[in-house]
């Protein structure tokens, strides 16, 4: 018997709604596949526990959660109670940061059954691979009055081995889909870092030959996910680069409400993280309406990464069927409720057995 201990938080919002929606997908998937067992230990650290507890997680938090097999996150912000830098700073930065996360990947792909917002859908399905730990994204820097004008300098700093390795598992993971890689560039504008980014890609494409690679600049590159995102197959970028992709991959999805996404933890040393990219939406929780999908397509990227690929297929392949049934929620076009979208997706992991 296989058995994956999973660290889970709900967290704030509608991840207090959406991820037992998950377990029930989870367990579902424990009922079809015999041989594997979750054992889920559930932690209350949200912006309520903050109010209570002066904290976002206890003292000894990481190292409760530090021998799982995984970590299985709902949203974390409740600003009606705790500033949003204070909530995300306590936990999910802190987990990133602390257990080694440097790696953020996103699927953007075209569902059968979801209408996309691209005039002229196209079969799209897009993997972006996001820098995660360095980059533009950095507290080096600051500001000077010279007496005449006030000055700001934000420093972007990119290691060769914080490149390399988000470069690496680009290359790697583009080889087991469709072996074609796309670098987010911009070194016709940017005058150090980028030009960097584009050497150590060239570099490292030499011990990839079977991989076909492409750089783009990141303006042209953010058209061609609107025009042309059948192109397009994985994309690796910086932190910034990666950012707007990735939200802008949401987009053309469909809805946030159905977008997935990992923290990859690369060393072994530490569990990965499995959160989706929708936050805690206050504006609809506790009415039963969240969509559920991308929390459950979480998990199935959280079963890939645990060894259990083909579980994954039946997750989305179920989460296909649904959608082509419209069963959907409000986020996109349809009426049904939370968990009547999961009941649909449990039903038709079942129809595959
Ligand atoms: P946070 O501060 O936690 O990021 P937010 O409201 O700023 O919360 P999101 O939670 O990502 O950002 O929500 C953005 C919009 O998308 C909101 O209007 C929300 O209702 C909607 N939304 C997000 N997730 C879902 C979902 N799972 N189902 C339906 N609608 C969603
Ligand atoms: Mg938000």
């Amino acid at each position: 018997m296989k058995t994956l201990e999973i660290a889970v938080i709900p967290g704030d919002g509608i991840g207090k709604e959406v991820v037992p929606e998950a377990l029930r997908v989870l367990d579902a998937i424990a009922d079809i596949h015999e041989g594997l067992k979750f054992n889920y230990t559930h932690y209350p650290w949200s912006s309520e526990y903050y109010v209570e507890h002066g904290t976002m997680m206890p003292e000894n938090g990481l190292e409760l959660i530090k021998g799982s097999n995984a970590i299985f996150l709902g949203a974390v912000g409740d600003p009606n109670l705790v500033p949003d830098h204070v909530s995300l700073g306590g936990l999910l930065l802190r987990i990133r940061r602390e257990f080694e996360q440097v790696i953020n990947v996103r699927p953007a792909k075209q569902l059968r059954g979801m209408v996309s917002p691209l005039s002229n859908p196209k079969n799209f399905d897009i993997l972006i691979v996001r820098e995660n730990s360095e980059g533009e994204y950095s507290s080096s820097g600051g500001r000077v009055h010279n007496g005449i004008d006030e000055i700001v300098v934000q420093n972007a700093v990119f290691t060769k081995r914080g490149v390399s390795r988000v470069m690496e598992y680009g290359f790697e993971i583009a080889g087991k889909r469709n072996g074609h890689l796309t670098s987010a560039t911009k070194s016709n504008g940017i005058a150090h870092s980028m030009p960097f980014w584009d050497e150590v890609f060239n570099e490292l494409s030499a011990g990839y030959p079977d991989i076909k690679t492409r750089s783009e600049h990141i303006d042209a590159l953010s058209a061609f996910f609107i025009t042309r995102p059948e192109t397009l197959d994985v994309v690796v970028a910086s932190n910034l680069f990666g950012d707007i992709l990735s939200d802008l991959g949401a987009a053309i999805m469909g809805s946030i409400g159905i977008a997935p996404a990992a923290n990859v933890n690369l060393n072994g040393k530490y569990p990965s993280m499995f959160e989706p990219v929708h936050g805690s939406a206050p504006d609809i929780y506790g009415k039963g309406i969240a969509n559920p999908i991308g929390q459950i397509w979480t998990a199935k990227m959280m079963l890939d990464h645990l060894g259990e690929p083909e579980m994954g297929a039946i997750v989305l392949e179920a989460i296909e069927r649904t959608l082509e049934a419209n069963i959907k929620t409000g986020d996109i076009g349809g009426s049904s409720t939370t968990s009547e979208v999961t009941d649909a997706i449990i039903a038709a992991m079942k129809e595959q057995i």
